[in-house]
């Protein structure tokens, strides 16, 4: 709480139109997305330009007053008078402020205005071009992938991590045979909108495989995640011959009406012929 505070009070209260100019990548990507033909904030130079006070302004009178309220209303200190630049973020806010100074003097609205580059030669802006084509295509394919993966969202997520212990631990079975146990964590969220029940088993186990969790059924609350502890114990003829074996364990999970049945796979692994 104490970093995200002074993180607020120093972007806040020094930091600020820094951001913009500095760290934001909006600006990056408009400049390297945009042409002539972009709409953008942009200065009517041929209207404003010869600006009172310049040594040009006499024989000929631009309609700028040199007042700088678009640049003191800029967030992020630029004047917009020397052009389309990185750093504008088009909030408009020296728009609005330049049509009241116009209002003010008598002259039309507009001198800081939607509009592009190529209109203020002179010049017809195309709205329909290469870009915009391949621009709308690709905005096409990003919504698409967005759809599929929003379908392919799984309601509660499961991933089973090997507990940070020893790999193995040898134990004495019930029936008194060697034995190996392994530790897993199982990290499940709930993204359902209501309530689920997870039942955690393995099934086709080997002969003498025991599963051992503190819970093996329980409810998970809407929006909460839960971790748990599980180990597996099996007998140590399983992984003699092997090192290793690969076993599947089935995740069952219900929500209301429907069974969500999920798989994952780990290795169980226990001691090799030379470690013994
Ligand atoms: S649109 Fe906003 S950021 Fe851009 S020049 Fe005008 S006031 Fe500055
Ligand atoms: S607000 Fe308008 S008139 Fe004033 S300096 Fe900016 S462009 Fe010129």
């Amino acid at each position: 709480m104490a970093f995200v505070t002074g993180l607020v009070w120093f972007d806040f209260g020094w930091f600020r139109e820094q951001f913009c100019i500095i760290m934001c990548p909006f600006g990056r990507f408009q400049s390297a997305l945009m042409d002539r033909h972009s709409l953008a904030i942009v200065y009517d130079h041929h209207r404003g330009e010869p600006r009172k006070g310049s040594p040009e302004f006499g024989e000929k009178k631009g309609d700028c007053v040199n007042c700088f309220k678009c640049v003191a209303v800029c967030p992020t200190a630029i004047d917009i008078r020397r052009g389309v630049q990185m750093e504008c973020i088009a909030c408009t806010a020296c728009v609005d402020a330049c049509d009241e100074v116009m209002e003010k003097v008598g002259k039309p609205k507009g001198l800081i205005r939607y509009g592009s580059e190529i209109e203020l030669l002179g010049k017809k802006r195309f709205r329909l071009r290469p870009r915009v084509a391949l621009y709308s295509v690709l905005v096409g394919i990003l919504a698409i992938g967005f759809i599929v993966a929003l379908n392919q969202r799984q309601e509660v997520p499961v991933t089973i991590l090997r507990a940070i212990d020893t790999p193995f631990r040898p134990v004495k079975l019930s029936d008194g045979r060697d034995g190996i146990v392994n530790h897993f964590q199982i990290v499940m969220e709930n993204h359902h909108f209501s309530p689920v029940q997870v039942r955690i088993e393995i099934p086709n186990a080997p002969e003498g495989l025991r599963l051992i969790s503190p819970l093996k059924v329980f409810d998970l609350k809407s929006g909460e995640n839960q971790r748990q502890h599980v180990f597996v114990e099996f007998p140590r003829s399983l992984t003699e011959t092997l090192g290793k074996i690969d076993l599947p364990i089935q995740l069952k999970i219900d929500t209301h009406n429907d069974l969500e049945s999920r798989e994952a796979t780990f290795h169980l692994v226990g001691p090799t012929q030379q470690d013994q």
